[in-house]
């Protein structure tokens, strides 16, 4: 899957395109946080004359781990990124790389993949959980008892190696009560 447009002899104007955005395209990048994914890529490219502007709109959904659980996690995304895109001469001085995409005239075509990828994982939220009560209770059952396996080993203090988690069952065992 290419994620490239073709720009030499387009016609001015806005041209539509859609790229799919599948869990293969984040293992490329070598990235195991995203385990899959299923988004489209709804690219908008207008074209004046010398100038040129991208509109990307990226629907779909990713799978993740929960952090707490550690459980599967689908985080819909619904997102749109726009960015002027410049022509430049290999070696030319260039203003800034993060407010403009730059292509070298003599390339025939726009390369959108890194973009694409850069955007989405700018908006996978830093916060990674089910709703509260959401988790897998057997998932964190087994937690628990991996927990209470690692402190008799450390034969320390507490030791909580999943924070979140911990707080969780706190909470839970107060409404119980
Ligand atoms: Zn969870």
């Amino acid at each position: 899957m290419d994620y490239k447009i073709q720009i030499s002899g387009l016609a001015q104007g806005k041209h539509d395109y859609e790229f799919p955005v599948k869990g293969d395209f984040f293992k490329e990048f070598g990235n195991s946080q995203i385990k899959d994914a299923a988004l489209v890529a709804k690219v908008v490219l207008d074209k004046g004359s010398g100038w040129m502007n991208v509109s990307c709109n990226v629907v779909g959904t990713i799978l993740t781990e929960c952090d707490r659980c550690l459980d599967d996690l689908e985080i819909p995304m619904n997102f749109t990124a726009d960015i002027a895109v410049k022509t430049a001469k290999l070696g030319e001085e260039i203003e800034s790389t993060d407010e403009f995409l730059i292509i070298d005239p003599s390339d025939g075509e726009l390369d959108l993949k890194q973009f694409i990828y850069d955007y989405i994982c700018v908006n996978v939220p830093l916060k990674k959980e089910h709703e509260e009560g959401g988790c897998n209770p057997k998932m964190l059952k087994k937690l628990e008892e991996l927990k209470v396996v690692e402190v008799a080993q450390e034969g320390k203090e507490f030791y909580a190696p999943f924070g979140n988690l911990d707080k969780l069952l706190k909470e839970a065992e107060k409404k119980k009560k």
